[in-house]
Order: C-alpha cells, then sequence, then structure tokens
C-alpha cells in the first residue's frame, strides 16, 4: 500500500512552503486527523500496521490521546486484542484512566499515527508499564522521526517520510518567493 498517497488523497499531505509550529519552514506538512476522518483509509492504515505487528500477539494495543485512539483502537480490533488510550495527566506526563484494567504481567504493543521524538509513545509505555505490563513493541504510521527513537524493543512503521525542514533564513522556498502558508 501506498501510505502516502492515502495521505495526499485525503489531504492530509500538503505540499508547498509552511510555517511549522516549531518555527523551521517545510515544503511539506503532516496532518493524519485528515486521513483518519475516513474509516476506509484509517481501517486500511490500521490493518497494514497491524499485520506487521500480529507476531507480537500482544494482550493488549495502547495509543496516547488524541493521534492513537482511533488508529489504537483498529489495530486491537485487527489483532483480536484490547484497546486503551493514554492521556495527558497536566503534568508532563500520561495516564490510563483507572477504569481502563490492566493486569500486571500483561503484554502490549503501543501504536502512533505519526511518530516524529517519539516522546509522547514513550509516555505512553510508562503509563502502562506503571500499571504492570510489559512492553513488547511500537508501531506507526509514517516514522518521521530525524534519528530513530530507541524503545528498547521492535520499531515498527508503513513508511519513513522525513520531510526537509530550513530555518528561515536559509529556506530555499523563501528565496524562490514561494507563498509561506502558516499551519
Ligand atoms: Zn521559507
Amino acid at each position: 500500500m501506498d501510505v502516502l498517497e492515502r495521505y495526499r488523497a485525503a489531504g492530509a499531505l500538503l505540499e508547498g512552503h509552511f510555517l511549522l509550529k516549531s518555527g523551521l519552514h517545510s515544503p511539506y506538512f503532516l496532518q493524519s486527523a485528515a486521513v483518519f476522518q475516513y474509516p476506509e483509509h484509517a481501517r486500511a492504515l490500521a490493518e497494514a500496521l497491524a499485520e506487521k505487528l500480529r507476531p507480537f500477539a500482544p494482550d493488549f494495543v495502547i495509543g496516547p490521546a488524541i493521534g492513537g485512539v482511533v488508529l489504537g483502537y483498529l489495530v486491537a480490533e485487527a489483532l483480536g486484542a484490547r484497546a486503551l488510550f493514554a492521556e495527558k495527566d497536566g503534568a508532563g506526563g500520561m495516564f490510563i484512566r483507572p477504569g481502563l484494567v490492566v493486569e500486571p504481567g500483561e503484554r502490549f504493543v503501543a501504536v502512533e499515527d505519526v511518530v516524529t521524538t517519539g516522546g509522547s509513545v514513550q509516555k505512553t509505555i510508562e503509563a502502562a508499564r506503571a500499571r504492570g505490563a510489559e512492553l513488547l513493541a511500537v508501531g506507526a504510521v509514517v516514522d518521521r522521526s530525524p534519528t530513530p527513537p530507541e524503545f528498547g524493543v521492535p520499531f515498527v512503521s508503513l513508511v519513513r517520510f522525513v520531510p526537509e525542514t530550513y530555518a528561515p533564513e536559509a529556506c530555499p522556498l523563501c528565496r524562490a518567493g514561494v507563498p509561506l502558508r502558516r499551519v
């Protein structure tokens, strides 16, 4: 499956000249929510990721809210596992609601739509480990990490896509006079 083609078709991968939240400029802007609004795309992406995670046979799949909730649910469904999510705890970490049961010793995979630094996946992993569960693998639809994150377990993705970014003063798109879009 051409993952980026699905993103393009859904308007989730824009090309042009973008001012990113980081202050850097880039010829690409990726917004996964735009592809996950289409159940058909969401299911196809999740099922492809589930195939890569199937050998790990997890008891549950967990993703960070918000981006990892729909993906985690669909991956879990494809694997016949439970679907959990972690959410921000307001203190820089993430937690799992008490009502979501995690039995000590359960084995899990963590998923996210786009992994850049791996920070929110790592916090999600910590939240599940705090409940006594064991991490088997991490999965991403798009690996956008300039330096692949180190989770200490296998990390699988459907596509690796690391767009160029430029400091404004060194941006060739600025020099070429391409209109800048704030995203
Ligand atoms: Zn620029």
